[in-house]
């Protein structure tokens, strides 16, 4: 599990970007921070990546206390908005890339790479050179990264906010499915109540900084803690 306890972080002396963050998320678990830009989500993404360091505050991963550990140190993976993959690389070379990196056995690569392809359906495009797949796909490749390294959590950023309509909804059943399958403990940020509610078993509705409610989207939408998260949860799609 993740907990964070207190977290607090201000920049450069004055903005104050989070407030006094409690925050859980079970083994397994997607919890999804959702509020609108400015919010705090992806301050609170980095700093549990340890991207960010938090300026008050504990995060704990498990019975580990990672707050002091630098990112390296956290076997954490994150997939942003925009894939920064090498767009003049293959499928099969972008998701091999962290793994070349370790200098791992070629044996080992090919075979932990062979199996990120089956999971997330690229093997019929696995030579085809990034740049030329949809957006979709694209972010698929990138998850293909994030997963080969088989971090213990993996944190997602907007990961659905390029895509058109249709690839956003193919995207996110899919990548419910690998969370679920592989019970993978992830952090889904997004500004999108939609998203959140299909895809997350907690979710974590933020203003300003501040915790406004948690819990699983039934709760949030049927008995709403103020009116800032019935608002927001309400909103029709
Ligand atoms: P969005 O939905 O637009 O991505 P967000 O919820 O992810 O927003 P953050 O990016 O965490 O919000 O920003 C929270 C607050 O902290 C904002 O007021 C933002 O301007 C400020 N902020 C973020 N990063 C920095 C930084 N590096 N230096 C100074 N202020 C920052
Ligand atoms: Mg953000």
């Amino acid at each position: 599990s993740i907990f964070l306890n207190g977290v607090s972080k201000t920049y450069g002396g004055e903005v104050v970007a989070v407030r006094e963050l409690d925050l859980k998320c079970p083994t397994g678990q997607m919890l999804a921070l959702l509020g609108p830009s400015g919010c705090g989500k992806s301050t609170t993404l980095k700093m549990i990546a340890g991207i960010e360091e938090v300026t008050t505050g504990e995060i704990w991963f498990g019975d580990r206390p990672v707050s002091a550990l630098p990112p390296g140190a956290r076997n954490i993976a994150m997939v942003f908005e925009d894939y920064a993959l090498y767009a003049h690389l293959s499928v099969f070379e972008n998701i091999a890339f962290p793994l070349r990196l370790r200098h791992l056995p070629k044996r080992v690569i090919e075979e932990r790479v062979e199996g990120m392809l089956d999971l997330l359906r690229l093997g019929d495009i696995r030579d085809e050179k990034v740049r030329k797949l949809s957006g979709g796909a694209q972010q698929r490749v990138a998850i293909g990264r994030a997963l080969v390294r088989d971090p213990d959590v993996i944190l997602f950023d907007e990961p659905l906010s390029h895509l058109d309509a249709d690839q956003k909804v193919q995207l996110r059943t899919e990548i419910k499915r690998l969370q679920q399958t592989q019970g993978l403990t992830s952090i889904l940020v997004t500004h999108d109540q939609t998203e959140a509610i299909a895809m997350s078993d907690a979710i974590a509705v933020m203003d300003h900084g501040v915790l406004q409610q948690v819990g699983s989207p039934q709760e949030l939408y049927e008995t709403p803690a103020n009116t800032f998260v019935a608002t927001f949860i309400g909103e029709p799609p």
